[in-house]
């Protein structure tokens, strides 16, 4: 049997079983109960694949990603719907049979990462929501990965109760600030909260669409200036118009008036078209 054919056989029975659960659990047993119950041993999974990094300051760096299926949010300009819920592409994983495939992967892409002595293959956690599912990534780091990879997290800022479990376990936080004209809700509080936790291993998002409003960017600003003005910030245009042109370059101006490393940066694997 194939390692490959071992993961679907785990997966199938994983899923056999919670489903068979699902069956038994009485009807007063709630959503969140199953929820919680997954939390603690599978996580669904969209996919684990390599590639180069898309985003941010890490951008062009070789990484293993893994992308969880589901998110809290659902911002306008979401590029990853495929991610947003568990649906027929998730697959079910224990955090030792993720390990192995993160193993597997890293083996069969080894030779793009050319790594220094002393550094280690980066892992990036993404979505959806990687801390949704904070317990099992815990795990999965504390009791597999060891020294062996770096982990990279790739978060929408708004979950400060579960950064706080995994935080000591991060090497990077990739933190977005999300805006209400793209996300229908004001987050400021929650992502205060969240940057207070990570602020020493974190780099700031902002994504610029056209409908973004220079009161929200400042608002971006000044929390995170209010944080540390050290924290990196990054603009990172949705697209490319006069019009989200013309506040790009407007928002950089305010941004490196308040915080000492501030980049307009797009996204290669859109460029790439990798999706
Ligand atoms: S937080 Fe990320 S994955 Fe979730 S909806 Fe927004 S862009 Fe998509």
């Amino acid at each position: 049997m194939t390692r490959q054919s071992m993961y679907n056989a785990q997966c199938t029975m994983y899923n056999k079983q919670q489903n068979d659960n699902k069956t038994k659990c009485h009807p007063e047993r709630s959503e969140e109960y199953r929820r919680c119950r997954f939390q603690y041993s599978a996580v669904p999974v969209n996919e684990v694949f390599f590639s180069y990094q898309g985003e941010g300051i890490y951008a062009g760096l070789p990484q293993i990603f893994v992308r969880f299926s589901g998110c809290n949010l659902r911002c306008n300009y979401c590029d990853t719907a495929k991610a947003l819920t568990v649906n027929k592409d998730s697959q079910y994983f224990t955090a030792q049979a993720l390990y192995e495939y993160i193993c597997d992967v890293y083996e069969r892409n080894k030779k793009f990462f050319f790594l220094k002595k002393g550094s280690k293959p980066s892992v990036s956690f993404t979505g959806g929501e990687p801390l949704l599912y904070a317990d099992f990534l815990k795990e999965l780091i504390t009791k597999y990965f060891k020294n062996k990879f770096s982990v990279y997290m790739e978060t929408n800022g708004t979950l400060p109760e579960m950064i706080k479990k995994i935080y000591n376990y991060c090497d990077v936080v990739a933190m977005d600030i999300k805006f209400k004209s793209a996300c229908k809700k004001d987050l400021f509080n929650l992502h205060k909260k969240f940057l207070n936790v990570c602020k020493n291993k974190t780099f700031i998002k902002t994504v610029i669409t056209e409908d973004t409003e220079k009161e929200e960017f400042v608002k971006a600003v000044n929390l995170t200036a209010g944080i540390s003005n050290q924290i990196k910030f990054i603009i990172q245009p949705s697209g490319f118009n006069e019009v989200i042109n013309k506040k790009v370059f407007e928002f950089y101006s305010t941004a490196a008036a308040k915080l000492k490393d501030v980049r307009i940066l797009p996204q290669l694997h859109k460029l790439w078209k990798i999706f």
